[in-house]
């Protein structure tokens, strides 16, 4: 027993102050399992070369989950999991408002605020109009064609 115990201080020792998971490393540990399977299934089917690429891709994935779970500088990888995190978010704005412009196409159009970069749904009327942007309370002008 006393080895196990000795173990487990050793362990507890060893992992003190390292960041382990995280959003970013849960995603990162999935990807690497996929790739696992899609590997394993790739040298079912004797594709040589794909398995290669997916073999390196999957050593890849799991040297930065590894070296992120044990990683001393939380604030780096804190920092690594909000900017992974903000790319995504905006993807997903990007094709929301793509969808939005299409839903509304006959009704609306969609104006970025030139001062404060805020994006407006405007009343498709045609013709030159002086537009107020809600949120910073400034007059710009909006032509609809
Ligand atoms: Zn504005």
């Amino acid at each position: 027993m006393r080895f196990f115990d000795r173990l487990r201080y050793g362990m507890a020792r060893f992992m003190e102050g390292r960041y382990g998971m995280d959003p970013l490393n849960r995603v990162l540990f999935f990807v690497y399992l996929g790739l696992l399977i899609a590997g394993m299934v790739l040298s079912r089917l004797q594709l040589r070369l794909a398995y290669v690429i997916v073999y390196l891709l999957e050593l890849f994935v799991l040297f930065a989950f590894l070296y992120r779970a044990f990683s001393r500088n939380h604030y780096k990888r804190r920092a690594e999991n909000d900017r992974f995190f903000g790319f995504f978010g905006s993807i997903k704005a990007y094709f929301k408002l793509r969808q939005a412009k299409w839903r509304d196409r006959k009704t609306h159009v969609y104006r970025k605020c030139p001062n404060c970069r805020a994006v407006l749904r405007l009343p498709k009327k045609r013709g030159k109009h002086v537009c107020c942007c809600p949120k910073c309370r400034r007059d710009f002008s909006v032509t609809v064609h």
